[in-house]
């Protein structure tokens, strides 16, 4: 049995957080693989040093003396090494870096936050390090080697504990390549995959996941339990708290995934799992993202409905916009779409769609923000959805666009950007306190 357990940014931030996060890993022998970030922001002034990184490379590409930034994250390691007295040859890993930069890719110069953080981490713990680029393994298409990583992960941990940097890996060739954006979390799941873990623990600064965002809600409660398949609606619904693609690893082992709070250790967070469970409301989250854009189609009345939307479809294909939700009626389809997606080739889209010979009218509608409603006990309750839209309505908000799967834990409501917060605020208040 064993634990992974992945830290982010804010609990790497400096030598205070670096103790926190010993701390944890020693205190339970089980926690055997540890995944870091690279350093996050100390004060609310700081910069996050993978955005440095980012700004170093453009610096060197565009030709531009990069020596403040490249001190400013040299300075940020340095004080962790200082603080904690470490034994490590930071000014030998700066030099490699230094040397490295200018004839090496982006990917490389990011990646080395997570590296310097993880090499820190390992020699403060008095651990094995394990770098990332020797044992996640990318195919060239981007997409993770599975088979070779577990292989070469299970090889390189052996029984000891070990800190690996997350974020990144290598091609086949020794070529860095990184993940997407908060891409650590990944890496971390990929590690407990490889090696089974029991669970897979994800150390942030919050006590896990908030039933909605709380600069909307007042307070809202925790999330104790959720399945992956609700986390993943609220994760596309905007709820930013682990990246979209963490769950996928360890889905179908059903790994469990414990949200934990680096400042509050004790607090017991998050768990994120295939299981079924029940909870006090039958509401488990609610998410939404403002910004869409409905674009209604009215087909003649004898023309074949599928014939039709596979036109439709294609169109859609062609200038890659994804399509979020497609509520029809009879003779009228909308396409709901983010407006952003739209920007470029709007009008290209509309004069697409106007050719189609059997459609009689397209039109837009802007400013509209979907609110999802989830939660698998909401399932099979009769009126449940019904509640919901009389919320709404009683409190004046219009609704423009409905969808809701046949698993019956999601409901969509589209309404205008304007009730958005509003919306959520009346739906938490009415249906959840
Ligand atoms: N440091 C990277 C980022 O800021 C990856 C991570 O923290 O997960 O996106």
């Amino acid at each position: 049995m064993s634990i992974v357990c992945k830290f982010g940014g804010s609990s790497m931030a400096n030598a205070t957080q670096f103790k926190k996060v010993r701390d944890i890993v020693i205190k339970n022998p089980e926690r055997r693989g540890v995944v870091v970030s690279a350093i996050g922001k100390s004060k609310s002034t700081d910069n996050k040093i993978t955005d440095l990184l980012y700004l170093l490379f453009a610096h060197i590409k565009y030709k531009v003396n990069y020596d403040s930034i490249f001190n400013q994250i040299k300075e940020r390691y340095f004080e962790v090494k200082n603080d904690l007295n470490l034994d490590l040859d930071l000014e030998a890993e700066f030099d490699t870096i230094e040397k490295n930069m200018k004839v090496l890719n982006q990917d490389y110069l990011v990646s080395r936050g997570e590296y310097l953080a993880a090499k820190l981490m390992a020699s403060y713990i008095g651990c094995k390090f394990i770098d990332a680029a020797d044992v996640m393994r990318f195919n060239f298409d981007g997409s993770v080697n599975y088979d070779e990583t577990t292989k070469l992960i299970k090889a390189a941990a052996g029984d000891n504990l070990f800190v690996m940097p997350g974020f990144y890996g290598s091609y086949e060739t020794g070529e860095i390549h990184l993940f997407s954006r908060g891409g650590s979390d990944v890496s971390g799941s990929i590690v407990a995959r490889a090696l089974e873990a029991e669970v897979y623990e994800n150390w942030t600064d919050v006590s896990g996941i908030l039933m909605a965002d709380p600069r909307v809600v007042d307070n809202p409660r925790k999330i104790t339990k959720i399945t992956y398949e609700e986390l993943r609606e609220l994760s596309y619904m905007g709820a930013s708290v682990l990246h979209q693609d963490a769950i996928f690893p360890i889905e179908d082992s059903n790994i469990p995934i414990n949200i934990r709070n680096t400042n509050a250790p004790e607090d017991a967070g998050t768990i994120i799992s295939a299981n079924d469970f029940q909870t006090e409301t039958a509401i488990t989250g609610l998410a939404g993202k403002k910004d869409f854009t409905s674009i209604m189609v009215i087909k003649k009345r004898f023309a074949k409905k599928i014939d039709v939307l596979s036109q439709i479809f294609n169109i859609f294909k062609k200038f890659n916009l994804n399509i979020e939700l497609v509520p029809t009626g009879v003779d009228a389809f909308s396409f709901v779409v983010e407006t952003a997606s739209l920007e470029k080739i709007r009008y290209k889209v509309m004069e697409a769609l106007n050719e189609i010979e059997d459609i009689v009218s397209v039109e837009t509608e802007n400013n509209i923000a979907l609110v999802a409603v989830v939660g698998k006990n909401m399932a099979y309750k009769p009126g449940f959805s019904g509640r919901v839209f009389a919320v709404l309505g009683d409190n004046g908000i219009s609704v423009k666009v409905i969808a809701q799967g046949s698993h019956e834990f999601n409901i969509i409501i589209g309404v205008d950007n304007k009730d958005f917060e509003k919306a959520i605020k009346v739906i938490y208040t009415n249906l959840v306190e």
